[in-house]
């Protein structure tokens, strides 16, 4: 089976860097919820080469500096599933950059539940 994350078009990137490319989530669990990518496929976060965690940091700045000066959110859920077990089901490195509101009323057992019941 193909990788969906393999196949996903520039024309859909918000932000991108040498390593890594944003897309908005397809089922957002908060206004602004995005996905940050990898460019090579590779499993998880603990498969990231050193280069990759600093190009990971770097972009996950310039999504927070974006999603500042569009939406305002008062916080961020950083969300990452490595292994099956965590509910992982896309094996190619994402993680759920999740703009939070006081206002969302979501818990994190919440957010953890919508993560579960949709794809990726
Ligand atoms: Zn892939």
């Amino acid at each position: 089976m193909k990788c969906i994350f393999c196949y996903i078009s520039a024309e859909k990137y918000l932000a991108e860097n040498q390593y890594f490319f944003v897309i908005q989530d397809i089922h957002p669990i908060t206004k602004g919820h995005s996905l940050i990518i990898s460019k090579r496929h590779t499993t998880d976060f603990f498969s990231l080469q050193p280069e990759e965690m600093i190009a990971l940091l770097d972009i996950s700045k310039i999504m927070r500096n974006l999603l500042d000066e569009e939406l305002h959110p008062e916080a961020y859920n950083l969300l990452m599933n490595c292994g099956s077990a965590a509910h992982q089901s896309i094996f190619h490195f994402h993680l759920h950059f999740i703009p939070r509101y006081h206002k969302d009323g979501l818990s994190l057992r919440a957010i953890n539940a919508k993560l579960r019941s949709i794809s990726f």
